[in-house]
């Protein structure tokens, strides 16, 4: 992959930039350590894997072109998330507009795993990438999972990145960062439905290429008990947010006009988003068992301290097993359940189908090893 990660131009102005940035390995540990990036899936594939599985790196060569232009507009969101992870790991309060950049980087995150992921594994999983990190910044329903977890060494963990249903569809993953986990979900519209927002109501392949037409259906106003489609593990916090910007959305120009009035004529969506021209529906907060609650003030603040210590409930490698389980499992759940698969001929989807139930049985075979990373 020669092009840039974030825009997905040629670069002509080269310089690089770091998957993982230099605030983070500094803020959990030596930032000139190796960190293990998973498992070298092409060895794996031909037998050849040895005694020495996981591929180590030092941050600094886990690096990838980028233009200058594009790397400097995306510092200010490094610089920021800094002081707002800071925060989060002193147990301060941090705002709705600052969980919402928070929410933006774990998209920069994920998005940059997965190009990353594919060039270290030379394109294991066959894939002509469509987008870069612009194209999925604060574009298509996301969820953020807070999880806590004390006595623990500092460090970083990335889990399920690796994975081949991740490189077909990097929609979900895990990431640790010292003493707390994080959950990441995000595909088009996958909440909107149960948050009462409009939804999808059809999709159709756009002839020769991999993208699709949706066509958008009013949502009941009402929003549900529970949004998320499959559960995740107790003891969390956790935010949902609906997005519906014109990057959510392939279309002309026609149709994002259309788009917008669809959504600014109604009336639930006005009264649930925190800013409707940007396609930004409000973050549902949801307490333990209680009903999620809509965030649309940008200086509301949101506590931690509610926040359950899980060590006090798992060790921590029944932890770290539990959480890597339910994040391989997840994917497979996504994979299965949101591919578009229907939309394909038959041919296609024929071909889909195999490297989805690959990808699958993969999952299915390291949750049953009780596979995880062990990164120090
Ligand atoms: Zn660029």
């Amino acid at each position: 992959m020669r092009n840039c990660i974030f825009c997905g131009e040629t670069v002509s102005d080269k310089t690089k930039e770091h998957i993982i940035p230099q605030w983070l390995m500094r803020l959990t540990g030596d930032p000139n350590r190796q960190i293990s990036v998973g498992l070298k899936l092409p060895q794996l594939m031909d037998g050849t894997l040895g005694d020495n599985p996981f591929r180590q790196f030092s941050f600094k060569a886990f690096q990838f072109p980028a233009c200058s232009e594009c790397n400097s507009a995306y510092s200010d969101l490094e610089v920021m998330t800094k002081s707002i992870v800071e925060k989060i790991l002193n147990n301060e309060d941090i705002s709705v507009k600052e969980l919402d950049i928070l929410m933006d980087w774990f998209d920069k995150i994920r998005t940059g795993l997965w190009l990353g992921f594919m060039q270290l594994n030379k394109n294991i999983a066959n894939i002509d990438p469509k987008f870069a990190i612009d194209k999925r910044i604060s574009s298509k329903d996301r969820m953020l999972a807070i999880y806590k977890f004390d006595h623990i060494t500092d460090g970083i963990n990335f889990i399920g990145s690796d994975t081949f249903v991740f490189q077909h569809l990097p929609s979900c993953f895990g990431f640790r960062i010292n003493n707390y986990y994080f959950l990441n979900i995000s595909f088009e519209f996958i909440f909107s439905k149960n948050l009462g927002f409009p939804f999808i109501n059809k999709s159709t392949q756009i002839q020769d290429t991999d993208n699709f037409y949706l066509e958008l259906k009013d949502g009941t106003n009402k929003i549900k008990h529970n949004v998320l489609p499959k559960p995740i593990l107790d003891g969390n916090l956790h935010f949902v947010q609906p997005l519906f910007s014109n990057k959510s959305i392939i279309c002309d120009n026609k149709n994002k006009n259309a788009i917008k009035e669809f959504y600014s004529h109604n009336e639930f969506v006005n009264n649930h988003s925190l800013d409707i021209d940007l396609g930004k529906g409000a973050i549902f907060i949801k307490k333990s068992n209680q009903s999620y609650e809509a965030l649309v003030q940008n200086e509301k603040t949101i506590n931690f301290s509610s926040l359950e210590n899980l060590s006090t409930k798992f060790s921590l490698d029944t932890w770290s097993k539990t959480f890597t389980k339910m994040v391989y499992e997840y994917q497979n759940y996504l994979i299965k359940n949101y591919s578009y698969l229907h939309a394909y001929d038959n041919e296609t989807k024929k071909s889909f189908k195999k490297k989805i139930n690959f990808s699958v049985h993969y999952n299915k075979t390291m949750v049953k090893m009780y596979y995880r990373q062990k990164i120090r």
